[in-house]
């Protein structure tokens, strides 16, 4: 007995086989794979997690498939398949990977660089399309809302990692960029077998509350940076240039660049943190600072957010930097010459009426953008190809689609020595 199906994940397609590959039923399972697969297919995986027995009438058709294909991909072979192949010294021949996940991946890695799993437990709190002003958005719908769950934030936190993180999986994603405050996300995204990083964010414009909040980050980042498994990694985001303290920033990059650890920081994202940062007035300052005794007033560095981290060695470090929404030619400029890549989540922007990310600028420059869908506070859904759906009618006529569907393939870069 046999079964075979095929799915398509991503840009992966799948070819399940489970049973018994012998010579009885072998002609029917070539049958089935000549019916179901193309053999120039360049993104074929077939899982064999469930293949109880091979025998050389199995391997006639692996060799068949090289033979048309060029490639054969198996993901989880199972104990036996695994004997056979490596008592036939094919497994030298085949990509043969741990999991699908991993299979998948190599083949067409689909990457959602920009979540915060955590804050699904705030999807009651998205604006609805009409949007709504960045700030507003961060003082009473996330601020707010978070003060709202009050003690069962642990337990939403948690439901709602969970449930994201099955729903990239569905949607066919390969590697992650997510942020988290209190490191919740990060077991389940090591047990999860997704690639990327989590990255601990470090915020606060309180300089006495600095030291403590950076330990309460780094210990996290020490506790789990030597147990990454599989291509997961542990970061660090400190968050914008409006919402962390000098002397956090100086402390937080040193740590940084001491220890290899990859950042990621929210730039440029709407008009008010350009308000801010340029010319001290705004939003910000009128409703952000002083939503809380924890975010005492910063004074203006009179420059633009981009200027700004450039001024201050963080993009000598290659950031993530997401959003890049509110920037002219010579923060472009200065993204480039930092080797820096970007992240852009159109429909974040949109719903929390940040504008249009030049990206047409940004790829004529060559910069690496990655496609991110940010929380479910602010974005509808955590699958990238929604986000691709929107970036084409946003970019309409300035970037091409099949250019805009290629960014979903890029991956997160990491720091010189973090290995992959
Ligand atoms: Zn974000």
């Amino acid at each position: 007995m046999f079964e075979i199906s095929k799915t398509t994940i991503g840009m992966t397609d799948l070819l399940t086989i489970s049973g018994r590959i012998d010579s009885i039923n072998a002609t029917a399972i070539h049958e089935v794979i000549n019916r179901e697969i193309s053999y120039d297919d360049p993104n074929l995986v077939i899982d064999m997690e469930d293949v109880e027995y091979m025998s050389a009438a199995g391997l006639r058709i692996l060799r068949s498939l090289q033979d048309n294909s060029g490639k054969v991909r198996i993901a989880n072979p199972s104990k036996r398949v695994r004997e056979v192949l490596s008592i036939t010294g094919l497994d030298a021949h085949y990509d043969i990977y741990d999991s699908r996940m991993q299979a998948i991946h190599a083949v067409q890695p689909v990457t959602n660089a920009h979540t915060h799993l955590e804050l699904g437990a705030l999807a009651h709190k998205r604006p609805d399309v009409g949007g709504q002003d960045f700030v507003d958005w961060i003082v009473d719908d996330v601020s707010g809302g978070l003060t709202e769950l009050g003690g069962g934030r642990h337990k939403a936190f948690s439901r709602a990692i969970e449930n994201s993180i099955t729903d990239l999986v569905a949607a066919g994603v390969t590697m992650v960029g997510d942020i988290t405050t209190n490191g919740e996300s990060i077991e389940p995204l090591l047990k999860s077998g997704l690639q990327g990083v989590v990255y601990v964010e470090l915020l606060g414009t309180d300089p006495t509350a600095a030291i403590s909040r950076l330990h309460d980050v780094t210990d996290m980042i020490e506790k789990h940076r030597h147990h990454i498994q599989r291509g997961m990694h542990i970061g660090m985001s400190i968050h914008t240039p409006f919402s962390v303290h000098p002397d956090l920033w100086e402390i937080g990059l040193d740590y940084c660049r001491q220890h290899n650890i990859p950042l990621c920081i929210h730039v440029a994202e709407s008009q008010a943190e350009h308000e801010f940062m340029t010319a001290g007035t705004g939003a910000i300052v009128d409703k952000y600072y002083g939503v809380s005794n924890v975010l005492p007033p910063m004074t203006s560095p009179n420059k633009t957010p981009v200027q700004f981290l450039a001024d201050i060695g963080a993009l000598d470090l290659r950031p993530l930097l997401v959003h890049c929404v509110q920037v002219n030619d010579d923060d472009i400029k200065l993204i480039k010459d930092s080797g820096s890549a970007v992240v852009h989540c159109p429909r974040s922007n949109l719903r929390l009426r940040c504008g249009r990310m030049p990206l047409e600028k940004f790829l004529e420059q060559d910069i690496p953008v990655l496609m991110g869908s940010d929380s479910l506070a602010s974005s509808p859904s955590i699958n990238v190809f929604d986000e691709v759906e929107i970036a084409v009618a946003l970019h309409h006529g300035k970037v091409a689609p099949k250019d805009i569907q290629a960014l979903v393939s890029n991956i997160i870069p990491l720091n010189d020595n973090v290995k992959s």
